[in-house]
């Protein structure tokens, strides 16, 4: 069967290979299609395409946008953006600055409990425009003031950590609005990793689909079987489409590897296929 990777990020955000050594690890592990989809940016779709031509692989622009609500992020993924991105590039660019005042609000409060961190040093460690916690957990483990990323979220960057800073994000619908305006698919990332009630996720759903959410990630690396099948049946209730993905992030989640998530994940070329067809019928592009 062939297998596919429809959620993967670069150093272009948080991930820690390059988008073209992203693309080179998918074509060694038999992939044949990937979808790049870093946080809040869309600076590594470029260089991931020229890789992916050269070597024969699938790639398809993407990107994962941040939005808020009362259960913590929602994560709204945007598959097959245009070449031509300005509308989008000016929203992110905001999302982005607003990164940089949080993440110098982060080191100052840091820096008030004793860890001595500097703002130049977490740029050093962040390759890419999008810097974000997880490059803040790297800092705080090489500085050796953490054993590892999940102590340094438990003690201090974790909502419930001691240099917490929320995230100014968009609201779910303009997200979606925003995505679903340029002609991308829109999916809802990981529906099940959000901590809310069933009827909430639901209602979610159903109001999203009015603002262009055509896809729910039903396969994705946190995801147990059940969450998939609930995923599936939501889906079919609102003729919503299904996507996957490993949320693959290289070293920065060193368990999850590209296509296979923890190992048992398996998302098949004909979710693909099924994902092609919907877009012929509405007129987009693939
Ligand atoms: P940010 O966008 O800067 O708020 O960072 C969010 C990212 O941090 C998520 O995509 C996760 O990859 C990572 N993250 C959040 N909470 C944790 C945690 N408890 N342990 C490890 N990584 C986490
Ligand atoms: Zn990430
Ligand atoms: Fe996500
Ligand atoms: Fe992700």
């Amino acid at each position: 069967m062939d297998l596919i990777d429809l959620h993967t990020h670069t150093n272009a955000s948080d991930g820690a290979d390059s988008p073209s050594e992203t693309v080179r690890k998918a074509s060694q592990a038999g992939l044949k299609a990937i979808a790049v989809t870093d946080h809040d940016t869309v600076l590594g779709l470029t260089e991931a395409s020229a890789e992916g031509r050269e070597l024969g692989l699938e790639v398809i622009r993407g990107c994962e946008l941040s939005a808020r609500s009362q259960y913590g992020e929602v994560h709204i993924l945007g598959l097959w953006l245009p070449e031509d991105t300005t509308n989008l590039d000016s929203v992110l660019e905001e999302l982005r600055e607003h990164r940089n005042n949080r993440n110098q609000i982060i080191v100052s409060k840091l820096n008030a409990l004793g860890l001595e961190v500097k703002y130049d040093e977490l740029l050093e460690i962040a390759q890419g425009e999008s810097v974000g916690r997880p490059h803040l957990a790297s800092l705080l483990v090489n500085k050796g003031y953490v054993p590892d990323v999940k102590a340094a979220f438990d003690r201090y960057l974790g909502s419930k950590g001691k240099a917490y800073e929320p995230k100014k994000t968009l609201e779910p619908e303009q997200a979606v609005s925003l995505l679903s305006g340029l002609g991308a698919t829109v999916g809802l990332a990981h529906p099940k990793m959000i901590r809310c009630p069933d009827s909430w996720l639901e209602e979610l759903i159903e109001k999203l689909k009015e603002y262009g959410l055509d896809a729910i990630e039903a396969y994705h690396s946190e995801h147990s079987s059940a969450d998939e099948r609930a995923c599936v049946e939501l889906a079919d209730k609102y003729d919503l489409a299904l996507t996957g993905g490993s949320d693959y992030h290289g070293k920065t989640k060193p368990d999850i590897a590209l296509g296979r998530g923890y190992g048992g994940l398996r998302v098949p070329y004909a979710l693909l296929e099924k994902l092609k067809a919907r877009r012929a019928a509405q007129n987009l592009p693939v």
